[in-house]
C-alpha cells in the first residue's frame, strides 16, 4: 500500500511521520508545493518544532517516509491519499471574516481528478465546513474516467506542542464514510492502517457529516471552555475570588472534568477562532443566527481578554507606557512549539505599541521574522469584513527589539508580560531579574505561571489573571 498525503504542515507532517512509524509495510510520501518546507523536512532543521518529531522522523525517513514536491506523481501512485492542506477564513468575497477558504482543497481535489489512474480512497484530513465532501465528491466524479473515489472524513485532534504523545496515544481517532458499502470498505481500508497501533474501542466510525461536524464542535468546545474560564477570571479580580481555586472548585466535579480550566490572557493558534467563525457562518447558511451569536460570544470574549490585559499593564504602570521597556516572555501561542499563528501575544505586543511602549521580546522558539511579520500584518475584523482595521502602530527599530535571552529582554526594563507558558519562566532567578529593571518593577502573569507571593516578597508588583489585586 502506498500513503500520500498532500500538505507538509504542523499536522500532514507529524501525522504521516507516525503512520509511517507504525505501519513499516506501508509506503507514505508526503508532498507540498512549497519546497523550502519540504527542503526542511528532508534536512536536520524540520521546519516545526513538535517534542519527539525529530527521533520519529529519523528512524523511517529514507525507509518508508518521504517527502517531495513531485505531487502529481506520488498523488498518482497512492492508495490512500490524505488532504491535509490549510483551510484558513475567507478575507474577501461571500462569507468574508467567517466561512474556510476552501481555494487550497480544491485545487487538491481537482489535481486528484486530473492525474489519477487507479481508484484512491480520498481522506479529509483538514478541518473543513460540514457538507464538504459533498462538493470534493462532486469535482472528483465530475472529472473521474472510469476511476473510484471513496471519500472519508478522518479529522485531526493533535494539539500543537504534544502533537506525538497525541498521535500515539489518540483519545479517539474519528473515521466518517458513506453508508453505501464502497463506503464502509473505505473506512474499514483506513481503519487498518490505525489499528496497527489504536485499539479498536478508540477507533470511532460516524456518517461522513457526523464526523466533519464533529471536528469544529470539538475546537469551538474547547475555546469555549477557555473563554468560559476567563469570563469568570474578571469576575474574580472584580470580586476578589481567586481563578485557580474556583477553576480547581468547579473542575472536581465529574461533569466538569479539570482540563482546559487555566485562566489565562487568551487563546491563539491556527484553528480555534478559524474553526468558530467557520460553525458561525454555517449556522447562519442554515438559518440559525441564534446559535451563531451564542458561538461568536467564544471569540468576543477571548478578544475582550487580550483587551483587558493590555489596559491592565498600561493602568497598573501609572497610566501610560510611553517610552517604558517591557519584556515581552513568550510569543507563541502556547508553549512547546514555534507557532505565532493567531498568538494572543500579537494583539496584546499591538495594544502595548499603540500606547508607544518599548518591547523587548524573547521566545525560545521563535524567530524574529515571524515576530516582525506578525506585528507588520493588518488585522482583520471579522466582525466587518469590509474593513482591515487600522494598520498596526509604528512597529520600526526603536519600538521593537527581539532577543535570544530572557535575562537580556529584561535588563532595564519597567515591566514583564508573560504571554506564553514555557517552563523556563517558572524557573527564572527572580531575584536577578528584579534588580536588573527600574523600580517599581512589574509582572504581568498571562498565564499564571509564576509564584505571585514570592515575588511580591521580592518586591515586584505582580497581576496574576484572574487572581486578588496587588492593593
Ligand atoms: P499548514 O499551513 O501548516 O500546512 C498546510 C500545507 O499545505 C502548506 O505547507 C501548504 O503549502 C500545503 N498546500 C496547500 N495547498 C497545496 C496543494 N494544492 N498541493 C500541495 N500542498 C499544498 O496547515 P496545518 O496547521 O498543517 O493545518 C492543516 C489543516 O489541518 C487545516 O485545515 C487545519 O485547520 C487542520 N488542523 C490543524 C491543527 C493544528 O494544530 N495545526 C490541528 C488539527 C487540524
Amino acid at each position: 500500500m502506498k500513503i500520500c498525503c498532500i500538505g507538509a504542515g504542523y499536522v500532514g507532517g507529524p501525522t504521516m511521520a507516525v503512520i509511517a512509524l507504525k505501519c513499516p509495510e506501508i509506503e507514505v510520501v508526503v508532498v507540498d508545493i512549497a519546497a523550502p518546507r519540504i527542503n526542511a523536512w528532508n534536512s536536520d532543521h524540520l521546519p516545526i518544532y513538535e517534542p519527539g518529531l525529530d527521533d520519529v522522523v529519523k528512524q523511517c525517513r529514507g525507509k518508508n517516509l518521504f517527502f517531495s514536491t513531485d505531487v502529481e506523481k506520488h498523488v498518482a501512485e497512492a492508495n490512500i491519499v490524505f488532504v491535509s492542506v490549510n483551510t484558513p477564513t475567507k478575507t474577501q468575497g461571500l462569507g468574508a471574516g467567517k466561512a474556510a477558504d476552501l481555494t487550497y482543497w480544491e485545487s487538491a481535489a481537482r489535481m486528484i481528478a486530473d492525474v489519477s489512474k487507479s481508484d484512491k480512497i480520498v481522506v479529509e484530513k483538514s478541518t473543513v465546513p460540514v457538507k464538504t465532501a459533498e462538493a470534493i465528491e462532486r469535482i472528483l466524479t465530475h472529472n473521474r474516467k472510469g476511476i473510484n473515489f471513496n471519500i472519508l472524513s478522518n479529522p485531526e485532534f493533535l494539539a500543537e506542542g504534544t502533537a506525538i504523545a497525541d498521535l500515539f496515544n489518540p483519545d479517539r481517532v474519528l473515521i466518517g464514510g458513506r453508508e453505501t458499502p464502497e463506503g464502509q470498505k473505505a473506512i474499514k481500508t483506513l481503519k487498518d492502517v490505525y489499528a496497527h497501533w489504536v485499539s479498536d474501542d478508540r477507533i470511532l466510525c460516524t456518517n461522513l457529516w457526523s464526523a466533519e461536524l464533529s471536528k469544529l464542535a470539538a475546537n469551538a468546545f474547547l475555546a469555549q471552555r477557555i473563554s468560559s474560564v476567563n469570563a469568570m477570571s474578571a469576575l474574580c479580580e472584580a470580586t476578589g475570588a481567586d481563578v485557580s481555586q474556583v477553576s480547581h472548585s468547579i473542575g472536581t466535579d465529574s461533569r466538569i472534568g479539570p482540563k482546559f480550566l487555566n485562566a489565562s490572557v487568551g487563546f491563539g493558534g491556527s484553528c480555534f477562532q478559524k474553526d468558530i467563525l467557520n460553525l458561525v457562518y454555517i449556522c447562519e447558511c442554515n438559518g440559525l443566527p441564534e446559535v451563531a451569536n451564542y458561538w461568536k460570544q467564544v471569540i468576543k470574549v477571548n478578544d475582550y481578554q487580550k483587551n483587558r490585559f493590555v489596559n491592565r499593564v498600561v493602568s497598573s504602570m501609572f497610566n501610560t507606557v510611553s517610552g517604558k521597556k517591557i519584556a515581552i516572555l513568550g510569543f507563541a501561542f502556547k508553549k512547546d512549539t514555534g507557532d505565532t499563528r493567531e498568538t494572543p501575544a500579537i494583539d496584546v505586543c499591538k495594544g502595548l505599541l499603540g500606547d508607544k511602549a518599548k518591547l523587548s521580546i524573547y521566545d525560545p522558539q521563535v524567530t524574529e521574522e515571524q515576530i516582525t511579520r506578525d506585528l507588520s500584518m493588518k488585522k482583520f475584523d471579522w466582525d466587518h469584513p469590509a474593513h482591515l482595521q487600522p494598520s498596526s502602530p509604528v512597529t520600526n527599530n526603536k519600538q521593537v527589539s527581539v532577543v535570544w535571552d530572557a535575562y537580556e529582554a529584561i535588563k532595564d526594563a519597567h515591566g514583564i508580560c508573560i504571554l506564553t507558558e514555557w517552563d523556563e519562566f517558572k524557573k527564572l532567578d527572580y531575584q536577578k531579574v528584579y534588580e536588573s529593571m527600574q523600580k517599581p518593577a512589574f509582572v504581568f502573569d498571562g498565564r499564571n505561571v509564576v509564584d505571585a507571593n514570592k515575588l511580591r516578597e521580592i518586591g515586584f508588583i505582580v497581576y496574576s489573571i484572574g487572581k486578588p489585586l496587588d492593593s
